[in-house]
């Protein structure tokens, strides 16, 4: 985050009105913009970055649905109770804003490997750049804010059903602390939408949602291929160079010749970095395309993604991946392909010596990848020091859980209130839903024992301790497809409560909660909630 104004310390008040809220000068608008301004037709943009263009606002009957305090209060200035005021749903559901220049973003990706050139935000609507009373530069994004350059045969819109998914995911992610674009408000209206939601040929009509959303930047890796794919170096250059100078302000200090090829190490370690901890918490993007992976290493476009319940490595949350493309065993490598198409785009700007640099930083990636999630694993099990056996040690626990289909939050979480001496006691065991599962699997025993050696060999043990530190990387809240599920249909009702009481139990992951108790969101899911599917459909 680039610190603009660390001097600015004297203390603004908060915005009440969005009428007074005022977005900062816009500096995306330095960056080449397309000729033609204020026309939604679909069409192929060169040489821009961004195109001018209008939100289409959801006029029927606009509500708020939820809305992010966090995010208003520390991010955005704004007093919580703006969101109670008409402007502010005014403002999120695309109505026209004084001083803000909406920009559709030109992006080029490759979906499921293949390049499928101009994509773009084709429903999304940056409206401006905000730098806060802490120095911070936000950007502030619309989705679903209607049609844009980019929306090709589509129609602009997102349906509430995936902006809750969108809402809720973002935000939890934030508090497991995992980087991640985040929520500031969700707006619904009467406007019919039409999908088909598994493309079955039965299409229903919903209701179209817009999300607030805010990040450093939007910036993918598909916007600098796009520019890379069409020779539009100029165009190319001017947006890595606008990329360092917002936000990766130190290496703008370096000498000329190398500052992309350390940029580009940089993305690149955030990269994965950013993989090895959706992994630890089971987390699957479902759709890593590189026009949804972020130039600042941050989880970015939540569409069809998941969290990994009863343990499958092959575990695939987007019904339409049939051939378990992004699957959660597969995301470290999908990245690290993701990460050298990056440096393809790169490449214009590199001379051999940098090539041959660059070819051994992506070399250096995986090894990276799999040190990391070792010393994250490890963390998950109460360990402190770095032992080779390790890897042994996670790789039978992770097969167990698999083989008995052991709930892969629970296990950890449930491994902290267990001294481990009292591990093979069934009467212990049999109040722990996840590890009276894991209980079954004929290593068990022999886990326990190795689990025990470990801990006893770091020295003086203190169970206090271990439990505490699981704790705090093992969560007990993850955002389940029955807990989100159930949380839409009520909202479909107009009743937008389940929502907001998600939002709040997953602020605090790590700690129990005792209306997430009652509610079930640590118990076991009923059958039924393991049959729920999620589709691209958004
Ligand atoms: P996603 O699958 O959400 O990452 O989106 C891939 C591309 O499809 C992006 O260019 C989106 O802007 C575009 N897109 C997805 N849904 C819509 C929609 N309903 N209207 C316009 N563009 C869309
Ligand atoms: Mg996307």
């Amino acid at each position: 985050m680039v610190s603009l104004a660390c001097t600015l310390s004297t203390k603004r008040p908060l915005y009440r009105d969005i009428e007074t809220w005022r977005f900062s000068i816009n500096t995306l608008c330095s960056l080449p913009l397309d000729e033609i301004k204020g026309d939604n037709t679909a069409r192929n943009v060169r040489a821009a970055i961004f195109s001018e263009v209008n939100p289409t606002p959801v006029i029927r009957n606009p509500k708020l649905v939820a809305v992010s305090e966090d995010v208003l209060l520390n991010i955005l200035d704004m007093d919580p109770s703006i969101s109670e005021t008409s402007g502010f749903v005014q403002f999120v559901s695309g109505e026209p804003v004084t001083n803000s220049t909406p920009l559709a973003h030109c992006y080029g990706g490759f979906q499921y490997g293949e390049w499928a050139s101009q994509l773009g935000d084709g429903r999304a609507h940056v409206l401006g750049e905000y730098i806060n009373s802490k120095g911070e530069r936000w950007e502030l994004q619309l989705k679903g804010s209607g049609r844009t350059p980019y929306s090709r045969t589509f129609d602009g819109r997102a349906v509430l059903r995936s902006s809750i998914r969108e809402f809720l995911c973002s935000e939890a992610m934030h508090y497991l602390g995992v980087g991640t674009t985040r929520s500031a408000a969700l707006v619904v209206g009467d406007d019919p939408v039409l999908r088909d939601q598994f493309y079955s040929g039965h299409i229903r009509t919903e209701r179209a949602a817009i999300l607030l959303r805010v990040a450093p930047s939007w910036f993918r890796f598909g916007s600098l291929e796009i520019l890379a794919h069409r020779g539009e170096l100029l165009q190319l250059k001017m947006l890595v160079d606008y990329i360092i100078q917002n936000h990766f302000t130190d290496i703008n200090a370096l000498e000329l010749e190398n500052r992309y090829v350390v940029l580009f190490g940089r993305i690149a370690h955030r990269t994965v970095e950013l993989a090895v901890q959706w992994q630890s918490v089971g987390f699957v993007h479902g759709l890593l395309n590189t026009d949804n992976m972020s130039v600042l290493g941050i989880t970015i476009d939540y569409g069809p993604f998941g969290f990994v319940e009863t343990y499958d490595s092959k575990f695939v949350p987007n019904c339409s991946d049939r051939a378990g493309k992004y699957s959660l065993d597969k995301q470290l490598d999908v990245i690290l392909w993701n990460l050298e198409r990056l440096a393809a785009a790169f490449e214009p700007f590199f001379n051999e010596n940098q090539k041959i640099h660059v070819s051994s930083i992506l070399r250096m990636l995986a090894g990276y990848g799999r040190r990391k999630l070792r010393s994250l694993m490890r963390a998950k099990l109460g360990l402190i020091t770095d032992v080779e056996e390790d890897q042994q040690l996670l790789a039978t626990l992770l097969s167990m859980m698999e083989e008995t289909g052991a709930d892969y939050t629970m296990t950890f979480r449930q491994m902290a209130l267990i001294h481990p001496d009292s591990m093979l006691d069934c009467d212990v065991l049999r109040n722990h839903w996840a590890l009276s599962r894991l209980m079954c699997h004929e290593y068990y025993a022999s886990f326990v024992e190795a689990y025990k050696r470990r801990l006893y060999s770091e020295g003086d043990y203190n169970d206090m301790e271990r439990r505490s530190r699981m704790n705090e990387v093992n969560p007990l809240y993850i955002l389940r497809n029955w807990m989100a599920q159930s949380a839409i249909e009520k909202a479909e009702k107009d009743n937008f409560s389940e929502v907001m009481l998600l939002h709040k139990i997953l602020e605090t992951p790590y700690s129990e909660n005792c209306e997430a108790e009652r509610l079930g969101y640590a118990a076991p899911p009923s059958p039924d909630a393991y049959r729920l599917r999620i589709s691209c459909s958004s």
